[in-house]
């Protein structure tokens, strides 16, 4: 076998042996398949995609690239969740304690930002001090501890996904169902869970079948729900502002379809860890832990477990300031009918909120604070959304683009829902909050 024969078969829109992947993906990570042979396949699979067969061994041979850590000592269901990838969706950063503080164990691995998306590793990299990247026995322990962990893919968990991963980010084939599935799924199977619920975002809907049905026949409970990503969820763009956001949300504040996602999620993993009977039960509990206190003040106990300064997360205002910040301003009075994610994430990454080379440095102070959602009335002048950069150069683009991703109109158009469908083992069923 050779390196450029497989990426030709794949080019020509073969499907491809449980040899050739094992060949291509274990030489990749033993350096005889190099960075661009591997950028090539990845590009192949974008334009051809790849059989539902070839998904699930592209999963498997991901998956035991590295250990797959054996959590059955830990006393309760472990669950965790996983989302496709948004603007502005930090969910996993209030889920993860909030379930936890329910006495459901989350172990989580997660990844950094992926092309206009961002990425829970980057976000809680922001946290000064805090390490994404532990030993299996350092993952081990804190679970066993806290009851909740957030890492990377390391060379010991998912090692093909963390190379293949960062790849994809700066090489445009991100938007692959075979590629996201194998991705995904890889990660969370190797992680020690029981049961997962997937967050699928409408506009790339077909995919979640598959991704679901991948996730059973690994003989994992899954739950999938879709969820909309029209607008950023939340209002925070960017790594330490959304961070920020986080905590204000742990602490009680009521950003509607930040929660709403979050409970609805959280609702499912409570109900899966086997301490709630019902989604709706699960989402009572939930509220519950944010209420009490318990569940910002599981986070606080991750953060200084995973060498976090907690000071930095009870006084957030101490955090550097960015060198330069933009105010955008209404152009017109209306009501805001549009917030184009996609636009609003290239500019975050202009910003430095993200990476265009796999070395870049992120910033994680620079990103956009919106100060308004669709729906939300404006008048002629008012603050739309605030930029924040070190990059005084990058000032203008992203200016452009964030004020086009802001649409004001004088008869604004009927919204869609938040969650639009659960699916389960028993098929697709409408979501009514
Ligand atoms: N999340 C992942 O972990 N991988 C993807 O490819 C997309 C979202």
């Amino acid at each position: 076998m050779n390196p450029t024969e497989i990426i030709r078969k794949k080019r020509s829109g073969a499907e491809l042996l449980r040899e050739e992947l094992e060949y291509f993906i274990g030489g990749y990570l033993s350096g005889s398949v190099q960075e661009y042979q591997m950028s090539a396949f990845l590009m192949a699979v974008y334009f051809r995609g790849m059989t539902f067969g070839e998904t699930t061994t592209l999963t498997d041979i991901m998956l035991h690239s590295g250990e797959v850590v054996d959590l059955s000592k830990i006393p309760g269901i472990k669950v965790d969740k996983h989302s496709t990838g948004g603007v502005g969706d930090k969910v996993s950063l209030i889920l993860a304690p909030m379930v936890a503080a329910c006495g459901v164990p989350v172990p989580m691995i997660s990844g950094r930002g992926l092309g206009h998306t961002g990425g829970t590793l980057d976000k809680l990299e922001s946290i000064p001090g805090f390490r994404t990247s532990l030993s299996l026995k350092e993952y081990e322990s804190i679970i066993a501890e806290v009851g909740t962990v957030m890492i990377g893919q390391t060379a010991e968990i998912a090692p093909a996904d963390k190379r293949m991963y960062a790849l994809r980010d700066v090489t445009g084939t991100v938007e692959s169902i075979p590629l996201i599935a194998g991705s995904i799924m890889s990660k969370k199977l190797a992680e020690g869970i029981d049961a997962l619920v997937l967050d699928v975002k409408t506009g790339r809907g077909a995919f979640m079948q598959s991704e679901k049905d991948s996730g059973e026949k690994f003989g994992k409970k899954t739950i999938a729900f879709i969820t909309n990503m029209d607008e950023p969820l939340g209002y925070a763009v960017g790594n330490w502002l959304e961070v920020v956001e986080s905590i204000e949300c742990l602490k009680g504040k009521d950003v509607r379809d930040l929660m709403e996602v979050t409970e609805v999620l959280g609702g499912a993993m409570v109900m899966l860890g086997g301490k709630a009977r019902t989604i709706e039960d699960g989402i009572r509990h939930c509220k519950d832990a944010v209420a009490s206190g318990r569940a910002f003040d599981k986070f606080r106990e991750m953060v200084r477990r995973q060498g976090g300064d907690v000071s930095s997360i009870e006084n957030p205002g101490r955090y550097p300031k960015s060198a330069c910040s933009y105010e955008i301003k209404a152009s017109a009075r209306g009501t805001i009918d549009e917030i184009d994610s996609l636009e609003v994430g290239l500019a975050g990454i202009m910003l430095g909120a993200g990476r265009m080379r796999i070395e870049e440095k992120i910033d994680p102070k620079a990103g956009i604070l919106l100060k308004k959602k669709v729906g939300d009335p404006v008048d002629a002048g008012e603050t739309l959304a605030v930029l924040y950069t070190d990059r005084k150069d990058s000032l203008e683009e992203a200016r452009r683009r964030v004020e086009r991703a802001i649409v004001i109109a004088t008869k604004p158009s009927a919204g869609s829902p938040l969650i639009r469908a659960l699916i389960d083992d028993k098929g697709v069923h409408p979501w009514h909050q």
